[in-house]
């Protein structure tokens, strides 16, 4: 478990960057993830059973190790999830194994991030009654609506909440703005205008609404 004030000075950091903080510190720990799985991988039988017993990872991920474009890791990885993927369908063929006990089994990257991802809210929450902490998060991006549901539903202050929700409402209305103005410059009448602030508000928007994909 990271130390509390790492994890503090982490926060600040990911609050410094251009997106929803949790989204960021989430990337981070997916590469992370991903270069220690395929590190580990040939020598780590756990690991690589791990991987087996899910058949591998959801589609995201499946495609995103792909981009690392690893020859020898990702073929020791589909080897292992092909093999088992026939001995299953053998034994679904034969009736030793029930069609309903050929379920998904949830992404190992997925499942490591999912259990991070409360544990960095849970820190945003703690630090959030400092005032200065508070300060660096009005300044920054703000949260995702993800991770703001996440905060709601974690943080039991409900003035700490309300807090938060006024900040969110603000940056959501500052963004519109931007968005309004986007859209004014886009008109034909307005075409020649030069782009300011609201250049990439239609990339902002996207942030707000989806986070960054994990
Ligand atoms: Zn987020
Ligand atoms: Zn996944």
């Amino acid at each position: 478990m990271e130390a509390e004030d790492i994890l503090q000075a982490r926060l600040i950091d990911a609050l410094d960057g251009p997106d929803c903080a949790i989204c960021s510190l989430l990337q981070d720990q997916e590469g992370r993830f991903i270069d220690s799985l395929l590190y580990d991988l040939v020598n780590d039988a756990e690991v690589r059973g791990r991987i087996m017993s899910s058949l591998g990872f959801c589609d995201y991920h499946a495609w995103k190790i792909n981009k690392h474009g690893d020859v020898f890791s990702s073929s020791i990885i589909y080897e292992g999830i092909l093999n088992r993927l026939a001995e299953q369908l053998r034994e679904i063929e034969t009736g030793y194994l029930k069609i309903r006990e050929f379920q998904e089994i949830p992404c190992p990257i997925c499942q490591n991030l999912t259990a991070s991802e409360g544990r960095y809210v849970m820190a945003f929450i703690s630090n959030l009654s400092k005032e200065n902490f508070y300060q660096i998060y009005i300044n920054s991006f703000g949260l995702c609506l993800r991770h703001l549901r996440l905060f709601l539903h974690l943080c039991r202050d409900k003035k700490m909440r309300n807090r938060v929700l006024s900040v969110e409402v603000e940056k959501i209305e500052s963004l519109l703005l931007d968005l309004k103005e986007l859209h004014r410059k886009y008109d034909y009448r307005f075409s020649s205008q030069p782009v300011g602030k609201e250049a990439d508000s239609w990339i902002r928007a996207v942030k707000k609404v989806n986070g960054v994909r994990r």
